[in-house]
């Protein structure tokens, strides 16, 4: 999914941030390098961490509720949130082991008498990890197991349209409900994953997370547009988890009032059915 330029340059076409990738470098994501003019997914089967979770973990309410999921991350990202809740797997390189996607299948299975019922791709941010999911999903699929993707949305529409195919459910991570937040604060834009949603409706389950981060995401207009376009695009049964911002990473302000999430979710609950806090004992 890449193209060739001159000087042996390439250009990665997964994500909407299209980089122009130079001989032994790598695109934002740092996932990907050119190795001699051929652009390398050299994080494929790399997993940082492995885990059983809960479902309601990721999270989704209503998609198997009372099961458990088996969780996998790599390592990267193709945003840079300034308050990234999970920078250590997802802005660093740190230890990692490789595995193919019939361990994962094998893995899998044997927590099925667990109430396993598949394999989320979580942590960092899957749609790097493109190759490695779309190899493993079809083998789980065949199997009868479920693959859920925990993401940003943040990809180009030809590849997210041949992935959608294979996936059973997804969290995806709005970060605001402005371009000017998604520029600033995470290096990306709004639309490619607003575009990325709309297509994946009636393809699987989706629910959404909107971090709230006071005095950035959380004013009157932003979460009650956000919820709207929810209703409008993807009805008024879409779950919505609004979730608690804690200081992290490159962000050091104090963690969200429960006052503020209270009122998103007043605001949200006049478009949707299902909204949801999260990190936060209401
Ligand atoms: S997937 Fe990585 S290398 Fe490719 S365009 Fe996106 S950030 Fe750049």
């Amino acid at each position: 999914m890449y193209s060739h330029k001159e000087n042996n340059g390439v250009r990665c076409e997964l994500c909407p941030h299209r980089c122009l990738v130079l001989p032994g470098k790598s695109g934002i994501c740092r996932m990907r390098r050119n190795r001699d003019g051929m652009l390398v997914a050299e994080g494929y089967g790399i997993v940082s961490s492995i885990a059983l979770d809960p479902i309601e973990k990721k999270p989704l309410f209503h998609f198997y509720p009372g099961s458990s999921i088996l969780s996998l991350g790599s390592y990267g990202c193709n945003l840079r949130c300034l308050f990234c809740q999970n920078w250590q797997i997802s802005q660093t390189q740190g230890k990692a082991r490789p595995i193919v996607p019939k361990d994962v299948l094998n893995l899998a299975k044997t927590h099925q008498s667990d109430g396993c019922v598949g394999v989320a791709f979580t942590y960092n941010e899957p749609l790097i990890w493109y190759e490695f999911i779309l190899e493993t999903a079809p083998l789980l699929k065949a199997a009868g197991l479920k693959t859920v993707l925990v993401t940003n949305g943040y990809l180009s529409r030809l590849p997210w349209d041949e992935l959608i195919q294979h996936i059973d459910a997804l969290n995806v991570d709005v970060k605001a409900w402005d371009d000017d937040f998604y520029g600033k604060m995470c290096g990306a834009r709004l639309g490619p994953v607003l575009d990325n949603l709309a297509a994946a409706k009636d393809k699987c389950h989706i629910e959404l997370t909107y971090l709230v981060i006071p005095d950035h995401n959380d004013d009157d207009a932003s979460l009650e547009g956000f919820a709207r376009w929810v209703y409008n695009n993807l009805g008024a049964d879409t779950p919505v988890h609004f979730s608690r911002y804690f200081p992290s990473y490159r962000l050091e302000i104090p963690a969200t009032p429960t006052d503020v999430l209270k009122r998103a979710r007043a605001l949200a609950g006049k478009w949707l059915d299902f909204v949801y806090l999260g990190n936060v004992g209401l």
